[in-house]
């Protein structure tokens, strides 16, 4: 498992990072913002430490870019204990929070955490239904969709990896409507992907099967 810190205090990365590797991890440290983003981008590791107050661009902001790139687990750094600051660490998407001083135990058993629950998410489907809600949930997020969007998607989802026909797809779609052709059926799918899939150019859930319809990726 790849670590990458980020943390302007030189003292600090010796520690974490000498305990981190006699623990087995492979560790990484950059001192500034502007490193980490190259070396995320070059090497993507497995989880983030990220100190919040750093010369340049802060750890806020950064959070933001990696959560605009990756799922990466990112655990935040601080001096700061203030409940305002946890709150804004976790609902801008941190995995965890680590007030400084800290003891290297309650880092180590933080960081196994955020990586065990990490592990568990991959280990799930990306893309399933919550039938109550009528709304799909997109790696382990609900993403609202629109009435026939969610049709669309449960179908797929009713059976991942096997292939709907676009006739198949449109009797369920379209139950009595006997005007609606197989580009609706496309339109539906172009819609459906925009809102799944992260370059919906390249899908990797709603997969084409040329010549036969559509199916769900299965992992
Ligand atoms: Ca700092």
């Amino acid at each position: 498992m790849r670590i990458l810190i980020c943390e302007d205090e030189p003292d600090i990365i010796t520690i974490l990072s000498s305990s981190l590797v006699a623990e087995g991890y492979d560790v990484e440290s950059v001192l500034t913002g502007e490193d980490l983003i190259e070396r995320f981008t070059r090497i993507p590791p497995d989880l983030v430490l990220l100190d919040v107050k750093l010369p340049g661009i802060n750890g806020w902001e950064l959070l933001d870019w990696i959560r605009a790139h990756s799922n990466c687990p990112v655990i935040m750094l601080t001096a700061y204990g203030r409940i305002v600051d946890k709150v804004r660490g976790l609902s801008r998407g941190a995995d965890d929070y680590i007030t400084k001083p800290f003891k290297l135990v309650e880092v180590k058993a933080r960081i196994e955490a955020v990586l065990r629950r990490s592990t568990l998410a991959e280990e799930r489907q990306p893309l399933e239904i919550d039938d109550v809600h009528k709304v799909i949930i997109l790696r382990g997020k609900e993403v609202f969709v629109s009435p026939k969007e969610y049709a669309l998607a449960s179908l797929l989802a009713s059976d991942p990896g096997r292939v709907f026909s676009r006739e198949e797809i449109l009797s369920h779609l379209w139950p009595d409507n006997r005007y609606a052709t197989s580009q609706d059926v496309q339109k539906y799918v172009y819609l459906l992907r925009k809102r799944v899939e992260e370059d919906p150019s390249h899908p990797k859930l709603v997969l084409t099967v040329r010549g036969f319809g559509y199916r769900l990726a299965n992992y």
